[in-house]
């Protein structure tokens, strides 16, 4: 068995009872939910990992290493119950299947591979069956117990790896613009279109654009989860993971930089449209703009991810655990729809009738 056996864990206790210590998102502490003790997120996260302060992901250096672990299946021993556990190569955090104790891989957010940020839990999974309902509010073809209360309250919270760029665009694009005039001359409607060539230059900056930096993830069920709100990213700490699940990033920022400068240079033409005003319609000829600087950081962002199965198929859901935001497709259930199909039948039916009744 070649498997790593990974042995810098940290299990997150109460200082006074030994129960698990966990990130409460209701008080912003750490606390512990046998005697009620709490602590601050910082002062547990330090005396963890036994290190003043740690720097966290930095794109050059990390470019410049000459290895990076490699991401493979490892194992790990619960100290609280003594269990041989496996984890997927990604996972930082997570807890223990058989004690529930809550477990953080510390190699797996120290060193070179450390978050820069992170946006805190805000939403409980108790909150969870709330948010859903209101999601699912009103969609009349929905199969009954669709989402189950039960089901909802076990689902833990993922902080899943996002890379976040901040990049410059300088440069120009050609537009054409067209202006429509109508007029009617003797007999005819005369319609005249006039075309400019337009030109724009200009510099712009964007910050936080948000791209997943795990391959397990959606693009699309991420992409939709947003907006975050980046004004509450606070410095990362190992105790914010403790209770949740944690995975790292597989994806790297050089692979996903293309996918942030297609989102901002949407943003950057779109701008410069918006300077074009007084015409019926502008559109983009020519595209010279180019990224002139890109930084990046690496942060953790709260989702709970949903699954369902119904009739065979799987449906997944994303709840921001920021803002409460739930995404995601919902199944029609058939019979449902065929029912309401002939509920609008019958009545149209009798309408017809009525009006038939009415005329003859
Ligand atoms: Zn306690
Ligand atoms: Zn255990």
């Amino acid at each position: 068995m070649d498997e790593k056996e990974l042995t810098n864990v940290n299990e997150y206790k109460c200082p006074n009872c030994g129960a698990p210590l966990e990130f409460d998102p209701e008080s912003g502490q750490m606390r512990c939910a046998a005697c009620g003790s709490a602590f601050s997120v910082s002062e547990v996260s330090m005396s963890a990992r036994g290190v003043h302060e740690q720097q966290g992901f930095d794109w050059s250096g990390y470019k410049n290493e000459t290895s990076h672990e490699t991401m493979n299946t490892a194992v790990y021993t619960c100290q609280s119950c003594g269990a041989t556990i496996e984890a997927d190569g990604t996972t930082a955090a997570t807890k223990c299947p058989y004690c529930d104790n809550v477990i953080v891989m510390n190699e797996r957010v120290q060193g070179g591979v450390r978050p820069n940020a992170v946006i805190p839990f805000k939403y409980k999974p108790k909150d969870l069956p709330g948010l859903v309902k209101k999601f699912y509010q009103g969609k009349k073809l929905l199969p009954n117990n669709f989402f189950k209360d039960t089901y909802l309250s076990e689902v833990q919270g993922l902080y899943v790896p996002f890379w976040l760029f901040d990049c410059g665009v300088e440069g120009g694009v050609n537009l054409e613009g067209e202006r429509v005039f109508s007029y009617r001359e003797g007999d005819y409607d005369v319609t005249e279109v006039h075309h400019y060539m337009l030109e724009r230059d200009g510099s712009m900056h964007f910050s936080h654009i948000p791209v997943d930096a795990s391959s397990k993830m959606s693009n699309d069920l991420m992409d939709s989860v947003e907006p975050f709100d980046f004004s509450e990213l606070v410095d990362f700490e190992e105790g914010y993971l403790s209770g949740f699940l944690a995975d790292r990033f597989d994806s790297e920022p050089d692979a996903e930089l293309p996918r942030a400068s297609a989102r901002l240079m949407k943003s950057a033409e779109e701008t410069l449209k918006e300077t074009c005003m007084g015409y019926t319609s502008v559109h983009i000829r020519n595209n010279g703009m180019q990224i002139t600087d890109s930084s990046v950081k690496y942060v953790l962002l709260p989702v709970y991810l949903l699954n369902c199965n119904y009739k065979g198929e799987k449906y997944q859901y994303a709840v921001n655990g920021q803002t409460g935001k739930v995404v995601g497709k919902l199944p029609v259930d058939k019979g449902k729809s065929a029912r309401w199909f002939w509920g609008a039948c019958a009545v149209g039916t009798a309408v017809c009738y009525v009006l038939l009744n009415l005329f003859f």
